[in-house]
């Protein structure tokens, strides 16, 4: 078992835990299979980025907070690299890259990206109050807001309420590059 694997499968199960929920209830909430679920919880499973983004928006759950229980100390500057193959999740359309994970004490998480071209990621609400911040960093990036495919150059940034569904499309022949700041409501655990 990878140690992501290990991770997921103890932060499924807590979570599972705390909200009282069955595996049906989880399944229902997260849109996964019970069977992937149970999959998942007994580190059978590397599931994509796609499936990690439901299970984690079903929970209200930061994306970071299933991979990693950081604990940084303040004292000295902490570097990272959006090329870290140690952050690196399996391989799945969208790669994602955990700079900086949530922590309570910040309230945000922010991630490096990278869109395959002519590729696209859709994601459900997430619970009311978030807020992403998606800076693209080069690449021809199309954001899905309110029904609507809009461009945002390179260079570009765009801030939006994540309470609804949205998503990301790369319509260029290169990779997208980003970033994602996302920001949770106060109290978010
Ligand atoms: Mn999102």
């Amino acid at each position: 078992m990878t140690d992501i694997s290990k991770h997921l499968a103890c932060t499924l199960k807590g979570l599972r835990q705390q909200k009282g929920w069955s595996l049906d209830r989880a399944s229902t909430e997260t849109g996964v299979s019970k069977a992937m679920l149970g999959q998942i919880e007994r580190g059978e499973s590397s599931p994509t980025v796609a499936t990690l983004w439901k299970i984690a928006t079903g929970f209200n759950s930061s994306f970071s907070g299933l991979l990693t229980t950081p604990e940084e100390p303040l004292d000295a500057p902490v570097f990272r690299s959006g090329t870290d193959p140690q952050a690196a999740l399996p391989r799945d359309s969208l790669q994602v890259v955990p700079l900086f994970p949530f922590e309570a004490r910040f309230g945000f998480e922010l991630f490096e990206l990278s869109l395959p071209p002519h590729t696209e990621h859709l994601s459900d609400a997430h619970e009311a109050g978030v807020v992403e911040h998606v800076m693209v960093i080069s690449g021809a990036m199309a954001l899905l807001l309110d029904g609507e495919w809009r461009a945002v150059p390179e260079s570009g940034a765009v801030r939006f309420a994540a309470d609804r569904p949205h998503g990301y499309r790369n319509e260029g022949d290169v990779a997208v590059r980003f970033y994602n700041l996302i920001h949770y409501p106060a109290g978010h655990g």
